[in-house]
């Protein structure tokens, strides 16, 4: 246990097969009819608190499926490369202080052990005790994801394995990104935003998507995916280098909020459980459920369990 901070430890089991890093945050909604002026109040109609955060998301969904999930809140944005280098198969607790201590960021051996500064992302406070039971409640791991009163830190070190693989979502987009992100990802996985953030293209179109995939294919990508909304995704890979379009189904969207989310955490998903599946079949089942996501209201509250979905997607 971290000196001032206290995680939340459901259980110690097997390890995770999904591992998200990323954050949880507590989405406060309100419905009006027009946005305030600075300064000004107005008039609501409806007001709501949902759990958002992108990674929480994604792991969310990847364990609504089914997955055997594991969230890392907040974690350095040197340290999230090492994830990325080492492919994580299993986290455990440790001991430890505040920092990132004595690695050689090169050498695989010498990040065995790795002590992680700013792993507390959830405060000790009502919304980070409801987030702590949400996670809970989709069987998702808290193990590394501390509650603490002052934003002390926890520790973790990390063991070795190749066979997970590493699922890159770069949101918020940087035009500058790390170009490390791109050589260490497995599948970079981005929207039409965020690629042409991340390349300086516009991308409107299927055949867009493609032009973005392909040079960030060239900067080193094994698999490029990127999302379209209602026009599914584009895939690329090493292996497969003529971008592909993956349509989805036409559905009657309601609310699109996180439905990359929804994509990348079923992705994750069919990657852990389903690797035997081709990467085409992958996306055409994630696109589904992401479809099925953008019909009801909300970010997580739209999230289908494996339970309400078709056989065939399983
Ligand atoms: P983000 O939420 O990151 O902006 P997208 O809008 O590209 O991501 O959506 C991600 C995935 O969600 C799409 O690839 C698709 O599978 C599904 N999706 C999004 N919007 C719709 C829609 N209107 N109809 C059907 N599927 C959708």
């Amino acid at each position: 246990m971290a000196a001032s901070g206290e995680p939340c430890r459901p259980g110690r089991g097997e390890a995770a097969a999904v591992v998200v890093v990323g954050s949880c945050m507590t989405d406060l909604v309100s419905l009006a009819h027009r946005l305030p002026k600075t300064g000004e109040t107005i008039h609501g109609h409806k007001f709501f608190i949902g759990f958002g955060g992108k990674g929480a998301n994604q792991c969310v969904q990847a364990a609504r499926l089914g997955a055997k999930t594991s969230l890392v809140c907040k974690i350095p944005h040197d340290l999230l490369k090492c994830f990325l280098l080492l492919n994580i198969k299993k986290l455990t607790a440790q001991e430890g202080h505040v920092g990132v201590k004595g690695s050689d960021w090169s050498d695989p051996e010498a990040l065995l052990s790795i002590q992680v500064e700013g792993m507390a992302q959830v405060g000790k406070d009502s919304f980070g005790n409801n987030y702590i039971e949400n996670l809970k409640q989709n069987d998702i791991s808290t193990e590394f994801a501390y509650q603490t009163k002052d934003a002390a830190t926890g520790t973790a070190s990390i063991i070795v394995n190749n066979e997970v693989k590493t699922l890159f979502n770069p949101a918020p987009a940087i035009a500058d990104l790390d170009p490390q992100f791109y050589t260490l990802s497995d599948v970079f996985c981005c929207n039409e935003s965020e690629a042409e953030i991340l390349t300086g293209l516009t991308v409107g179109s299927p055949a867009d998507a493609g032009k973005a995939a392909l040079m960030l294919m060239g900067r080193g990508c094994q698999v490029v995916i990127v999302t379209l909304g209602a026009g599914g995704c584009v895939m690329l890979s090493q292996t497969e280098p003529t971008p592909k379009h993956i349509p989805t189904e036409t559905v009657k969207a309601v609310d699109t909020t996180g439905a990359g989310d929804s994509f990348v955490g079923a992705l994750a998903f069919y990657l852990a459980y389903y690797p035997h599946l081709s990467l085409e079949e992958m996306l055409k089942r994630s696109n589904f459920i992401a479809a099925v996501s953008v019909q009801a209201a909300g970010t997580q509250s739209s999230y289908p369990y494996r339970k309400d979905l078709p056989i065939h997607l399983f």
